[in-house]
């Protein structure tokens, strides 16, 4: 859902089944960091709450492929972002 909304074509999505019928994972979730416009639909989009925008804006990248986030970079813990979800929380 969140790569066909993105207006800037920024996310590349690559899923795979499991085990459990109708149920299915990212093999491969990347956003270009190059692309991004920080509009944050996909995180308004996300019924699951998987992508939280953060704070971090100073992002500087010395390649093309430095700003491609893949899910080492994307996936951090919960607590980092807990004001945030709390604001989602209250604002849904
Ligand atoms: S915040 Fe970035 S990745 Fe998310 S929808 Fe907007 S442009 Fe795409």
């Amino acid at each position: 859902m969140c790569s066909r909304v993105c207006p800037a074509l920024a996310i590349e999505v690559q899923a795979s089944e499991t085990e459990k019928e109708k149920e299915r994972y990212p093999v491969k979730f990347e956003i270009n960091m190059v692309r991004c416009i920080f509009c944050g639909f996909c995180e308004e989009v996300c019924p699951e709450e998987a992508i939280i925008m953060s704070k971090d804006f100073e992002l500087v990248f010395n390649s093309q492929e430095e700003a491609i986030f893949g899910k080492d970079k994307l996936l951090v813990p919960r607590q980092k972002l807990e004001s945030r979800l709390k604001y989602l929380k209250e604002s849904r």
